[in-house]
């Protein structure tokens, strides 16, 4: 099983990806990367749900990056949500 696979099925966080493959959730944000140039070569595409502040709820909507932000940049707080990759 590898992260292109798994994601094709349905949507993960990180922190799954790095569970049911074994490898550290470090290495999944470097790897997310090469798998949207993989995918975006077959027309597809790697779809990432907005990371979001889970004190005051604001939306990282325009973050092109996969690992996440450190903190808020409204309330400067570090407590971030997941998000999901999936590919569609
Ligand atoms: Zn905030």
């Amino acid at each position: 099983m590898n992260i292109l696979t798994l994601l094709e099925k349905r949507r993960h966080t990180a922190l799954e990806i790095s569970r049911l493959i074994g490898i550290k959730e470090k290495e999944v944000y470097q790897h997310l990367p090469h798998i949207e140039k993989s995918v975006k070569g077959r027309g597809r595409r790697l779809n990432m749900t907005p990371y979001y502040c889970i004190s005051c709820g604001f939306k990282f909507k325009d973050r092109k990056r996969f690992y996440p932000p450190g903190r808020c940049p409204l309330c400067r707080e570090e407590r971030i949500s997941e998000a999901f990759f999936g590919i569609m």
